[in-house]
Protein backbone atom coordinates (compact mmCIF):
# COMPACT_ATOMS: atom_id res chain seq x y z
CA UNK A 1 0.00 0.00 0.00
CA UNK A 2 1.53 3.60 -0.85
CA UNK A 3 2.60 5.46 2.36
CA UNK A 4 1.33 8.38 2.96
CA UNK A 5 3.70 11.72 4.49
CA UNK A 6 3.06 14.69 5.72
CA UNK A 7 5.83 17.42 4.93
CA UNK A 8 5.55 20.42 6.79
CA UNK A 9 7.15 23.59 4.99
CA UNK A 10 7.10 21.67 1.46
CA UNK A 11 6.77 24.65 -0.12
CA UNK A 12 9.80 25.80 1.11
CA UNK A 13 13.65 26.17 -1.15
CA UNK A 14 14.56 22.33 0.47
CA UNK A 15 11.15 21.48 1.17
CA UNK A 16 9.67 21.42 -2.75
CA UNK A 17 12.53 19.97 -3.96
CA UNK A 18 11.86 17.06 -1.52
CA UNK A 19 8.24 16.96 -2.59
CA UNK A 20 9.32 16.14 -6.04
CA UNK A 21 11.87 13.55 -4.76
CA UNK A 22 8.94 11.73 -2.51
CA UNK A 23 6.60 11.73 -4.97
CA UNK A 24 8.85 10.13 -7.78
CA UNK A 25 9.96 7.27 -4.96
CA UNK A 26 6.39 6.91 -5.36
CA UNK A 27 4.80 8.15 -1.54
CA UNK A 28 1.93 9.93 -1.53
CA UNK A 29 2.44 13.25 0.29
CA UNK A 30 0.59 16.56 1.76
CA UNK A 31 2.00 19.16 2.07
CA UNK A 32 1.36 21.84 5.30
CA UNK A 33 2.75 25.42 4.72
CA UNK A 34 1.20 29.11 5.66
CA UNK A 35 3.52 30.47 3.20
CA UNK A 36 4.73 32.34 5.48
CA UNK A 37 8.21 32.22 3.34
CA UNK A 38 6.95 30.47 0.10
CA UNK A 39 4.82 31.78 -2.53
CA UNK A 40 1.75 29.67 -3.88
CA UNK A 41 2.81 29.48 -7.28
CA UNK A 42 5.14 27.05 -6.63
CA UNK A 43 2.44 24.87 -5.93
CA UNK A 44 1.39 24.61 -9.56
CA UNK A 45 4.97 24.21 -10.59
CA UNK A 46 5.04 21.53 -8.47
CA UNK A 47 2.23 19.97 -10.18
CA UNK A 48 3.25 20.72 -13.64
CA UNK A 49 6.61 18.72 -12.54
CA UNK A 50 5.14 15.51 -11.41
CA UNK A 51 2.07 15.53 -13.40
CA UNK A 52 -0.07 14.89 -10.36
CA UNK A 53 -2.27 17.64 -7.97
CA UNK A 54 -0.88 18.08 -4.63
CA UNK A 55 -2.47 17.74 -1.44
CA UNK A 56 -2.12 20.73 0.46
CA UNK A 57 -3.10 22.04 3.93
CA UNK A 58 -2.81 26.00 4.12
CA UNK A 59 -1.97 26.11 7.74
CA UNK A 60 0.38 27.07 10.43
CA UNK A 61 2.43 24.50 12.09
CA UNK A 62 1.07 25.94 15.95
CA UNK A 63 -2.36 25.60 14.55
CA UNK A 64 -3.41 22.70 17.03
CA UNK A 65 -6.92 22.40 15.71
CA UNK A 66 -6.17 22.44 12.20
CA UNK A 67 -3.54 19.80 12.45
CA UNK A 68 -5.60 17.10 14.92
CA UNK A 69 -7.99 17.69 11.89
CA UNK A 70 -5.39 17.16 9.24
CA UNK A 71 -4.68 13.86 11.08
CA UNK A 72 -8.10 12.81 11.96
CA UNK A 73 -8.62 13.30 7.51
CA UNK A 74 -5.35 11.07 6.62
CA UNK A 75 -3.31 8.21 7.94
CA UNK A 76 0.27 9.47 8.07
CA UNK A 77 2.87 7.06 7.91
CA UNK A 78 5.54 9.45 8.68
CA UNK A 79 6.48 13.34 9.14
CA UNK A 80 8.72 15.10 7.16
CA UNK A 81 9.37 18.46 9.43
CA UNK A 82 10.90 21.46 7.12
CA UNK A 83 8.65 24.45 8.56
CA UNK A 84 10.36 26.90 10.60
CA UNK A 85 11.97 30.20 10.62
CA UNK A 86 15.80 30.14 9.62
CA UNK A 87 17.06 33.62 9.05
CA UNK A 88 20.14 34.16 11.40
CA UNK A 89 20.48 37.89 11.94
CA UNK A 90 16.71 37.80 12.39
CA UNK A 91 16.29 35.13 14.93
CA UNK A 92 18.80 37.58 16.65
CA UNK A 93 16.11 40.53 16.45
CA UNK A 94 13.08 38.62 17.14
CA UNK A 95 14.53 35.27 19.42
CA UNK A 96 10.52 35.15 20.52
CA UNK A 97 9.32 34.82 17.02
CA UNK A 98 12.07 31.99 16.90
CA UNK A 99 11.12 29.94 19.82
CA UNK A 100 7.50 29.92 19.19
CA UNK A 101 7.38 28.66 15.09
CA UNK A 102 10.78 26.57 15.67
CA UNK A 103 10.20 25.06 19.16
CA UNK A 104 6.34 25.65 19.96
CA UNK A 105 5.67 24.81 16.16
CA UNK A 106 7.58 21.14 16.87
CA UNK A 107 6.11 20.42 20.16
CA UNK A 108 2.41 21.22 18.83
CA UNK A 109 3.30 18.61 15.70
CA UNK A 110 4.64 16.18 18.07
CA UNK A 111 1.89 16.12 20.41
CA UNK A 112 -0.46 15.91 17.57
CA UNK A 113 1.19 12.81 15.93
CA UNK A 114 1.71 11.26 19.23
CA UNK A 115 -2.46 11.37 19.55
CA UNK A 116 -2.71 10.03 16.44
CA UNK A 117 -0.03 6.96 16.59
CA UNK A 118 2.25 8.78 14.01
CA UNK A 119 5.27 8.59 15.76
CA UNK A 120 7.74 8.69 13.19
CA UNK A 121 9.77 11.97 11.91
CA UNK A 122 12.64 13.83 10.11
CA UNK A 123 14.21 16.74 11.66
CA UNK A 124 16.01 19.83 9.34
CA UNK A 125 18.84 20.57 11.37
CA UNK A 126 21.83 22.38 10.38
CA UNK A 127 25.36 22.38 10.83
CA UNK A 128 24.81 25.77 13.01
CA UNK A 129 24.70 23.42 16.33
CA UNK A 130 28.19 23.08 16.44
CA UNK A 131 28.77 26.38 16.55
CA UNK A 132 32.40 26.88 16.01
CA UNK A 133 33.53 23.57 15.52
CA UNK A 134 36.90 21.97 17.61
CA UNK A 135 37.51 19.56 14.35
CA UNK A 136 37.37 19.94 10.51
CA UNK A 137 35.37 17.91 9.26
CA UNK A 138 33.01 17.17 11.93
CA UNK A 139 31.86 14.49 13.02
CA UNK A 140 28.63 14.45 14.43
CA UNK A 141 29.97 13.81 17.93
CA UNK A 142 31.15 17.43 18.05
CA UNK A 143 29.66 19.44 20.76
CA UNK A 144 26.13 21.26 20.59
CA UNK A 145 27.80 25.26 20.53
CA UNK A 146 24.68 27.85 20.09
CA UNK A 147 25.82 31.08 18.05
CA UNK A 148 22.29 32.60 18.28
CA UNK A 149 18.79 31.83 18.68
CA UNK A 150 18.38 30.23 15.29
CA UNK A 151 20.62 27.59 16.27
CA UNK A 152 19.86 27.48 19.89
CA UNK A 153 16.09 26.25 18.19
CA UNK A 154 18.06 23.76 16.17
CA UNK A 155 19.51 22.49 19.42
CA UNK A 156 16.55 22.55 21.44
CA UNK A 157 14.50 20.74 18.47
CA UNK A 158 16.87 18.08 19.00
CA UNK A 159 17.20 17.45 22.67
CA UNK A 160 13.47 17.54 22.73
CA UNK A 161 13.50 14.44 19.77
CA UNK A 162 15.96 12.28 21.97
CA UNK A 163 14.30 13.07 24.98
CA UNK A 164 10.79 11.80 23.57
CA UNK A 165 12.51 8.88 22.32
CA UNK A 166 14.14 8.05 25.98
CA UNK A 167 10.19 8.51 27.41
CA UNK A 168 9.14 6.36 24.59
CA UNK A 169 10.46 4.29 22.19
CA UNK A 170 7.81 4.02 20.13
CA UNK A 171 9.25 7.14 18.30
CA UNK A 172 11.60 6.68 15.46
CA UNK A 173 13.00 9.64 14.90
CA UNK A 174 15.75 10.60 11.76
CA UNK A 175 17.73 13.92 12.53
CA UNK A 176 19.56 15.48 9.81
CA UNK A 177 22.20 18.48 9.94
CA UNK A 178 22.54 19.94 6.61
CA UNK A 179 25.21 21.89 5.76
CA UNK A 180 24.87 24.25 3.31
CA UNK A 181 22.28 23.67 0.53
CA UNK A 182 22.77 25.33 -2.91
CA UNK A 183 21.49 25.02 -6.60
CA UNK A 184 18.15 24.24 -8.35
CA UNK A 185 15.77 21.49 -9.63
CA UNK A 186 17.19 19.88 -12.54
CA UNK A 187 13.52 21.17 -14.74
CA UNK A 188 14.09 24.89 -13.33
CA UNK A 189 10.96 24.97 -12.27
CA UNK A 190 11.81 25.43 -8.30
CA UNK A 191 14.76 26.68 -6.99
CA UNK A 192 15.90 29.68 -3.91
CA UNK A 193 14.65 33.19 -4.83
CA UNK A 194 14.89 35.00 -1.96
CA UNK A 195 13.00 38.49 -2.66
CA UNK A 196 14.66 40.42 -0.55
CA UNK A 197 18.67 41.00 -0.88
CA UNK A 198 19.98 37.58 0.22
CA UNK A 199 22.15 37.07 2.81
CA UNK A 200 23.24 33.44 1.87
CA UNK A 201 26.05 33.26 -0.49
CA UNK A 202 25.20 31.80 -3.44
CA UNK A 203 21.85 33.47 -3.97
CA UNK A 204 23.57 36.74 -3.53
CA UNK A 205 26.53 35.64 -5.75
CA UNK A 206 23.82 34.82 -8.29
CA UNK A 207 21.65 37.99 -8.28
CA UNK A 208 25.34 39.85 -9.05
CA UNK A 209 25.75 37.28 -11.68
CA UNK A 210 21.63 38.55 -13.02
CA UNK A 211 23.39 42.24 -12.73
CA UNK A 212 20.51 43.02 -9.95
CA UNK A 213 23.20 43.38 -7.47
CA UNK A 214 26.44 45.76 -8.05
CA UNK A 215 28.82 43.16 -6.33
CA UNK A 216 29.57 40.93 -3.71
CA UNK A 217 31.06 41.93 -0.28
CA UNK A 218 33.11 39.38 0.72
CA UNK A 219 33.51 38.87 4.28
CA UNK A 220 36.81 38.86 5.28
CA UNK A 221 40.01 37.07 3.33
CA UNK A 222 42.41 36.88 6.60
CA UNK A 223 40.92 33.28 7.80
CA UNK A 224 43.04 30.33 8.17
CA UNK A 225 41.67 28.79 5.26
CA UNK A 226 43.21 27.98 1.41
CA UNK A 227 42.83 31.46 0.56
CA UNK A 228 41.66 33.42 3.75
CA UNK A 229 37.75 33.30 2.36
CA UNK A 230 35.58 31.84 4.53
CA UNK A 231 35.19 27.80 3.52
CA UNK A 232 31.64 25.97 3.40
CA UNK A 233 30.47 22.66 2.71
CA UNK A 234 28.10 23.55 -0.37
CA UNK A 235 25.56 20.29 -0.84
CA UNK A 236 23.46 20.12 -4.10
CA UNK A 237 19.48 20.36 -3.21
CA UNK A 238 18.57 17.81 -5.10
CA UNK A 239 20.85 15.48 -2.97
CA UNK A 240 19.44 17.00 0.11
CA UNK A 241 16.12 16.11 -1.02
CA UNK A 242 17.43 12.17 -1.91
CA UNK A 243 18.82 12.45 1.85
CA UNK A 244 15.14 12.48 2.61
CA UNK A 245 13.62 10.22 0.92
CA UNK A 246 16.40 7.74 2.48
CA UNK A 247 15.92 8.73 6.15
CA UNK A 248 12.30 8.50 5.38
CA UNK A 249 12.55 4.96 3.99
CA UNK A 250 14.32 3.67 6.97
CA UNK A 251 12.21 5.22 9.50
CA UNK A 252 9.64 3.16 7.53
CA UNK A 253 11.39 -0.11 6.60
CA UNK A 254 13.64 -0.99 9.91
CA UNK A 255 12.33 1.58 12.22
CA UNK A 256 16.17 2.66 13.28
CA UNK A 257 16.28 6.30 14.89
CA UNK A 258 19.09 8.01 13.12
CA UNK A 259 21.45 11.40 13.56
CA UNK A 260 23.53 12.50 10.13
CA UNK A 261 25.43 15.24 8.92
CA UNK A 262 23.98 15.75 5.09
CA UNK A 263 27.09 16.88 3.30
CA UNK A 264 29.51 16.27 0.47
CA UNK A 265 32.89 16.17 2.69
CA UNK A 266 34.10 19.02 0.64
CA UNK A 267 34.81 22.66 1.40
CA UNK A 268 34.77 25.42 -0.78
CA UNK A 269 36.24 28.80 -0.37
CA UNK A 270 34.17 32.15 -0.98
CA UNK A 271 36.81 32.92 -3.72
CA UNK A 272 36.63 29.22 -5.17
CA UNK A 273 32.70 29.67 -5.47
CA UNK A 274 32.82 33.06 -7.08
CA UNK A 275 35.15 31.23 -9.52
CA UNK A 276 33.00 28.80 -10.03
CA UNK A 277 29.46 30.58 -10.89
CA UNK A 278 31.55 32.40 -13.11
CA UNK A 279 32.45 29.54 -14.95
CA UNK A 280 28.33 28.57 -14.83
CA UNK A 281 27.19 31.93 -16.14
CA UNK A 282 29.82 33.60 -17.93
CA UNK A 283 29.36 36.83 -16.17
CA UNK A 284 31.60 38.69 -14.25
CA UNK A 285 30.96 38.24 -10.40
CA UNK A 286 32.56 42.10 -9.30
CA UNK A 287 33.39 41.87 -5.27
CA UNK A 288 35.62 43.51 -3.06
CA UNK A 289 36.54 41.86 0.30
CA UNK A 290 35.61 43.82 2.96
CA UNK A 291 35.52 43.29 7.34
CA UNK A 292 34.62 40.26 8.47
CA UNK A 293 31.01 39.20 9.02
CA UNK A 294 30.20 39.17 13.06
CA UNK A 295 29.31 35.85 14.52
CA UNK A 296 31.25 34.14 11.11
CA UNK A 297 32.45 30.56 11.26
CA UNK A 298 35.62 30.29 9.49
CA UNK A 299 35.27 26.54 8.43
CA UNK A 300 32.17 24.00 8.29
CA UNK A 301 33.02 21.11 6.20
CA UNK A 302 30.68 17.53 7.34
CA UNK A 303 32.24 14.66 7.77
CA UNK A 304 29.67 12.64 5.60
CA UNK A 305 30.81 8.87 6.01
CA UNK A 306 27.84 8.40 8.78
CA UNK A 307 25.00 8.85 5.89
CA UNK A 308 26.41 6.70 3.94
CA UNK A 309 27.32 3.85 6.59
CA UNK A 310 23.82 4.44 7.84
CA UNK A 311 21.48 5.55 4.71
CA UNK A 312 23.73 4.34 2.13
CA UNK A 313 23.82 8.31 1.22
CA UNK A 314 26.21 9.73 -0.85
CA UNK A 315 26.20 13.07 -2.67
CA UNK A 316 26.40 12.60 -6.64
CA UNK A 317 26.39 16.61 -7.92
CA UNK A 318 29.25 18.60 -8.05
CA UNK A 319 29.66 22.43 -7.11
CA UNK A 320 29.87 23.11 -10.92
CA UNK A 321 26.39 21.84 -11.53
CA UNK A 322 24.85 23.45 -8.59
CA UNK A 323 25.83 26.85 -10.03
CA UNK A 324 24.99 25.73 -13.46
CA UNK A 325 21.30 24.95 -12.25
CA UNK A 326 21.24 27.99 -9.93
CA UNK A 327 21.80 29.95 -13.03
CA UNK A 328 19.18 27.86 -15.04
CA UNK A 329 16.24 28.87 -12.36
CA UNK A 330 17.67 32.56 -11.88
CA UNK A 331 17.71 33.44 -15.85
CA UNK A 332 14.61 31.04 -16.52
CA UNK A 333 10.74 31.17 -16.89
CA UNK A 334 10.24 32.22 -13.73
CA UNK A 335 12.43 35.42 -13.85
CA UNK A 336 9.89 36.73 -15.72
CA UNK A 337 7.06 36.42 -13.21
CA UNK A 338 5.31 39.35 -11.29
CA UNK A 339 8.21 40.62 -8.83
CA UNK A 340 5.58 41.58 -6.89
CA UNK A 341 3.78 38.02 -6.77
CA UNK A 342 5.71 37.61 -3.72
CA UNK A 343 7.24 34.55 -5.82
CA UNK A 344 10.07 33.45 -3.09
CA UNK A 345 10.25 29.88 -3.31
P1 LIG B 1 12.25 27.96 3.55
O1 LIG B 1 11.97 29.21 4.31
O2 LIG B 1 12.40 28.06 2.08
O3 LIG B 1 11.14 26.86 3.88
C1 LIG B 1 10.44 26.82 5.10
C2 LIG B 1 8.97 26.67 4.77
O4 LIG B 1 8.23 26.60 6.01
C3 LIG B 1 8.42 27.85 3.98
O5 LIG B 1 7.67 27.38 2.88
C4 LIG B 1 7.53 28.59 4.98
O6 LIG B 1 6.44 29.24 4.35
C5 LIG B 1 7.10 27.46 5.89
N1 LIG B 1 6.77 27.92 7.25
C6 LIG B 1 7.45 28.79 8.03
N2 LIG B 1 6.82 28.96 9.20
C7 LIG B 1 5.71 28.17 9.17
C8 LIG B 1 4.66 27.91 10.09
N3 LIG B 1 4.60 28.52 11.28
N4 LIG B 1 3.70 27.04 9.73
C9 LIG B 1 3.72 26.42 8.52
N5 LIG B 1 4.70 26.64 7.60
C10 LIG B 1 5.69 27.50 7.93
O7 LIG B 1 13.56 27.31 4.21
P2 LIG B 1 14.46 26.09 3.70
O8 LIG B 1 15.78 26.63 3.32
O9 LIG B 1 13.71 25.23 2.77
O10 LIG B 1 14.66 25.34 5.09
C11 LIG B 1 13.85 24.24 5.49
C12 LIG B 1 14.32 23.73 6.83
O11 LIG B 1 15.71 23.40 6.75
C13 LIG B 1 14.19 24.73 7.98
O12 LIG B 1 13.83 24.02 9.13
C14 LIG B 1 15.59 25.29 8.11
O13 LIG B 1 15.84 25.75 9.41
C15 LIG B 1 16.42 24.05 7.79
N6 LIG B 1 17.78 24.35 7.29
C16 LIG B 1 17.93 25.16 6.21
C17 LIG B 1 19.22 25.45 5.75
C18 LIG B 1 19.44 26.38 4.58
O14 LIG B 1 20.57 26.88 4.42
N7 LIG B 1 18.47 26.62 3.71
C19 LIG B 1 20.34 24.88 6.40
C20 LIG B 1 20.13 24.04 7.48
C21 LIG B 1 18.84 23.78 7.93
N1 LIG C 1 29.66 35.37 2.44
C1 LIG C 1 30.27 36.47 1.85
N2 LIG C 1 29.46 37.44 1.31
C2 LIG C 1 28.10 37.37 1.35
C3 LIG C 1 27.49 36.24 1.95
C4 LIG C 1 28.31 35.26 2.50
O1 LIG C 1 31.49 36.56 1.80
O2 LIG C 1 27.43 38.30 0.87
C5 LIG C 1 30.50 34.29 2.99
C6 LIG C 1 30.31 34.06 4.49
O3 LIG C 1 31.18 34.89 5.23
C7 LIG C 1 30.68 32.56 4.61
C8 LIG C 1 30.21 31.98 3.27
O4 LIG C 1 30.12 33.08 2.37
O5 LIG C 1 32.07 32.39 4.70
C9 LIG C 1 28.85 31.28 3.35
O6 LIG C 1 27.91 32.17 3.95
P1 LIG C 1 26.36 31.83 4.03
O7 LIG C 1 25.70 32.98 4.74
O8 LIG C 1 25.86 31.45 2.69
O9 LIG C 1 26.30 30.49 4.91
P2 LIG C 1 26.54 30.26 6.48
O10 LIG C 1 27.53 31.30 6.95
O11 LIG C 1 25.21 30.41 7.11
O12 LIG C 1 27.08 28.87 6.57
Amino acid sequence: MTQRILLTGGAGYIGSHTYVALVEAGYDVTILDNFQNANRSVIARLEDLTGQPVTLAEADVRDATTLASLFAEHVFDAVVHFAALKAVGESVERPLDYFDVNISGLINLLRVMDAAGCRKIVFSSSATVYGVPDETPTPETAEFRAMNPYGQTKISGEQILNQLVAADDRWQIGILRYFNPAGAHESHLIGEDPRDTPNNLMPFIAKVAAGEVEELEVFGDDYDTQDGTGVRDYIHVDDLARGHVLSVAALLEDGQSHLVNLGTGEGHSVMEMIAAYKRASNRDIPHRVVDRRAGDVPIYVAKADKAEEVLGFRTEKTLDEMCASSWAWITGPHSQEDPDGEDNT
